[in-house]
């Protein structure tokens, strides 16, 4: 199997590599800009790999992505890659509009003219997008399925909404074959330290200030990485073409509670660093909320566990307690990062 991966050097396209690089039937050529969220580090062990090839460059390229795309020949075009942080969609929405949507468009081109001019017949176009596009959720409402109508809040989520459309578009008008899977918050190793997790556990282990926006009751339907991963794969190995899927962890918290799970474990961790008396939760400051914030997203995986098999496969405070973890253990990435 033949496999573009596009922003394979950001935190789910790197699990995606590390995860599947070992299978011998796999060739991967990953794109990626090296945006300030793409990190080589997270798949330095598929760099030795003589199945893995690296391309830096940027999906918005038309005409290098039609060449690459052409000359790779691959049997499936995973994208990844985005801008994809709301926060920076709010103060500079112009990268988020050139990747998400530009970019998408570019490589939809590509891959239209990879189809037209060879013999492949099953090619896919695995398209990653965010639960974002439904748009939020009131604490009775039921989880979002993959009927629900597109209602994206933010530059970002109406970014990725406009891609979704995008890639639709293209497989009606000229039959390239999807799948768009669209995940909830994903959490775990390398992820970089700008998302609500990675932040929150840096900051505990540095004793700085954990800022959390508003009241912090904005609940998210935690995923973990290797999970979604995990499902992207069987999806994609399935043989289901022309489909959307949800992909969530069913683990709905609110931000201040998980926030609160990660100052008990680094408390119960007793990090060196941190005295003994330390209190983590006298870090949590609220500061003011961030516009449009979505109060609340949730999944229904059914029709995945249902058509595909796949469920996570460990409990959410387990997952979360790894994590942990892994920042402790691996502090030089991170502070490289942040520096
Ligand atoms: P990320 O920000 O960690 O990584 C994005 C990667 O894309 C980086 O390596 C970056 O260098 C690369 N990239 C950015 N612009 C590029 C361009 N123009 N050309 C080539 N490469 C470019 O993102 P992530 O968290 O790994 O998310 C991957 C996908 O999953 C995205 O499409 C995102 O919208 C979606 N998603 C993520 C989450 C989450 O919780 N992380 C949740 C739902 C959906």
């Amino acid at each position: 199997m033949r496999i573009i991966i596009t922003g394979g050097a950001g935190f789910i396209g790197s699990a995606f590599i590390r995860k599947f690089i070992n299978k011998s039937d796999i060739q991967i050529l990953n794109i990626d800009k090296l945006t300030y969220a793409g990190n080589l580090t997270a798949i330095s062990e598929a760099e030795k790999q003589p199945n893995y090839t690296f391309l830096k460059a940027d999906i918005s390229d038309i005409n290098l992505m039609k060449d690459t795309v052409g000359d790779f020949a691959p049997d499936i075009l995973i994208n990844f890659a985005a801008e994809s942080h709301v926060d920076r969609s709010i103060t500079n929405p112009d990268s988020f509009i050139r990747t998400n949507i530009f970019g998408t468009f570019s490589l939809l081109e590509a891959c239209r003219d990879y189809v037209a001019n060879s013999a492949k017949k099953d090619f896919l176009f695995y398209h990653i997008s965010t639960d974002e596009v439904f748009g939020d959720l009131q604490p009775l409402d039921a989880p979002f399925t993959e009927n629900n109508i597109y209602d994206p809040s933010s530059p970002y989520s109406a970014s990725k909404a406009a891609s979704d459309h995008l890639v639709r578009a293209w497989a009606r008008t000229y039959e390239i074959d999807y799948i768009i899977s669209n995940c909830s918050n994903n959490f775990g190793p390398f992820q970089f330290p700008e998302k609500l997790i990675p932040k929150t556990i840096i900051k505990v282990l540095q004793g700085e200030e954990i800022p959390i926006y508003g009241n912090g009751m904005q609940i998210r339907d935690w995923l973990y990485v290797d999970d979604h991963v995990e499902a992207i794969y069987s999806i994609l190995t399935s043989g289901k073409k022309n489909e959307n899927f949800n992909i969530g962890g069913s683990n709905e918290y609110t931000n201040i509670s998980v926030v609160e799970k990660i100052c008990s474990i680094i408390q119960n961790i007793h990090y060196p660093l941190l005295d003994k008396n330390f209190n983590a939760n006298s870090l949590i400051t609220f500061i003011q909320d961030r516009p449009g914030h979505d109060t609340r997203y949730a999944i229904n995986s059914e029709k995945l566990k249902e058509h595909i098999g796949w469920s996570p496969s460990k409990p959410f405070d387990q997952r979360l307690e790894e994590t942990v973890h892994w920042y402790v253990e691996n502090r030089t990435w991170w502070t490289s990062l942040i520096s």
